[in-house]
């Protein structure tokens, strides 16, 4: 879907905030009052104090939202489309939690409609939640990832996405052999790789006990044919996972070696949780440039552990968060940036307000090496963000009324936040929830 906005400033009597890196700290920008002058391409062209702005551009459209705040469209780095129905299934750790809940799920996708179901709610429910970019897994099955894209298409929101391989370890109607799986993806990295620059693929291992030497070999090959395609897997999220790797990958020196000997590590891989990784894996993670994607309410309600993010960013990792649906409790970002907050709270750590939402948006575009389009907002990115409304949530408006810095407020909107405070949401330039005929997608 091409995008052909009308130049205008988009403007609010409340603040605009965006994270930016200075260094090796973050900060957030704020500016009250504030203003962007989006061009006919949907590209911040300027960003500052309103009455300037119009002053300069007298004629350009306004389009105005009031007291509300503005800020990047969030980026989550990791959730599994054919999981929305599993979040909230207790009682099991990782392996049997797959097994009791996670792969019925995403058998049923074999049928075309629940597949195109699926990808249509979860288009929705990120519009919902302002996640302007989302790295996902579709099922197994090719037709349910056409359907994925398809739905993000028409959205107008960011995409990378694969079907997930697995040949082994999982009942056979998540399972596909190794030349049927590459034939499929041969297809869809055709139709949708870098598809209007906002749709891309990414090679989707499940992770190391769903695949078999001569999967990971093929996928190796896939990846060396298409380098400019992304991989996505997960790694060390569960101590049983990680002895059952070690147990059955005889000859790797580690969990990362089984994915960096075939080839699928670098600037454009994605692994997420990586709770047990140890220091040498960590420095190897870094040195190649791929990015770890912290999942805490998934670690929190599997029990799996607690993600340790000062050992990650300190060996030189990039790491961003996500929503890991179904293990994780909900789409909200509010809700993950909370619980990673919790999660470092646990192990000594304070992480500031201002890197929670750095970590949602700015670092989810770094590690996904879109930061030059999105994840801030700043003069030559697209004009990707969210209209907060504080108070439609009773209570947060209240509190706000008590804070006295940017920082404090957008803490307590982390705290307090959900899918009610999100007023609107743009992808460049152009407002989603106008755009999109959402009961094609019911
Ligand atoms: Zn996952």
């Amino acid at each position: 879907m091409s995008v052909h906005v009308a130049r205008a400033t988009i403007h609010c009597a409340g603040e605009i905030w965006t994270p930016y890196r200075n260094g090796a700290s973050v900060r957030l920008s704020t500016y009250k009052s504030a203003a962007m002058l989006v061009d006919d391409h949907g590209v911040i062209s300027e960003i500052g104090e309103s009455a300037e702005i119009f002053k300069k551009h007298p004629s350009a459209k306004r389009i105005d939202h009031g007291s509300a705040i503005i800020i990047p469209g969030f980026v989550d780095g990791h959730l599994h489309c054919p999981q929305l129905d599993v979040i909230g299934s207790g009682g099991y750790r990782l392996l049997d939690w797959l097994d009791q809940y996670v792969f019925p799920a995403e058998a049923a996708f074999k049928d075309a409609d629940v597949a195109r179901r699926g990808a249509r709610r979860l288009t929705r429910e990120l519009v919902r939640h302002g996640i302007t970019t989302a790295a996902a897994f579709s099922s197994v099955h090719a037709h349910a990832a056409d359907l994925l894209f398809d739905s993000f298409d028409r959205s107008g929101l960011r995409l990378v996405a694969g079907k997930t391989s697995m040949d082994i370890g999982a009942p056979k109607d998540v399972l596909e052999p190794v030349a049927q799986d590459i034939e499929s993806q041969e297809n869809l990295i055709a139709k949708w790789h870098g598809r209007d620059g906002r749709l891309f693929y990414a090679i989707t291992p499940r992770f190391a006990l769903s695949c078999s030497p001569a999967m990971m070999k093929a996928l190796q090959a896939l990846r060396e044919k298409h380098g400019s395609c992304y991989v996505q897997t997960h790694i060390s999220e569960n101590i049983n996972e990680v002895n059952d790797v070690l147990a059955v990958w005889k000859g790797f020196r580690d969990y990362l070696a089984v994915y960096e000997d075939h080839g699928l590590l670098g600037s454009k891989t994605l692994l997420a949780h990586g709770i047990y990784l140890t220091e040498s894996e960590l420095t190897r993670v870094a040195a190649s440039g791929t990015s770890i994607v912290h999942c805490p309410t998934s670690n929190t309600f599997l029990g799996s552990g607690l993600f340790n993010l000062n050992r990650a960013t300190t060996a030189g990792a990039k790491v961003c968060l996500a929503s890991d649906i179904g293990a994780g409790t909900g789409l909200s970002p509010w809700q993950t940036m909370l619980e990673c907050y919790k999660v470092q709270a646990l192990q000594g750590a304070s992480v500031s307000a201002d890197e929670l939402l750095y970590r949602a948006t700015l670092a989810g575009a770094e590690a996904l090496s879109l930061d030059v389009k999105t994840g801030s907002l700043e003069v030559g990115k697209y004009a990707d963000f969210v209209v907060v409304r504080p108070d439609k949530n009773e209570l947060l408006g209240e509190r706000l009324a008590v804070t006295k810095s940017s920082s404090e407020r957008l803490f307590a909107c982390i705290a307090y936040g959900d899918d009610r405070i999100v007023d609107s949401v743009y992808v460049a330039g152009k407002r989603l929830n106008d755009s999109v005929a959402w009961n094609d997608l019911a």
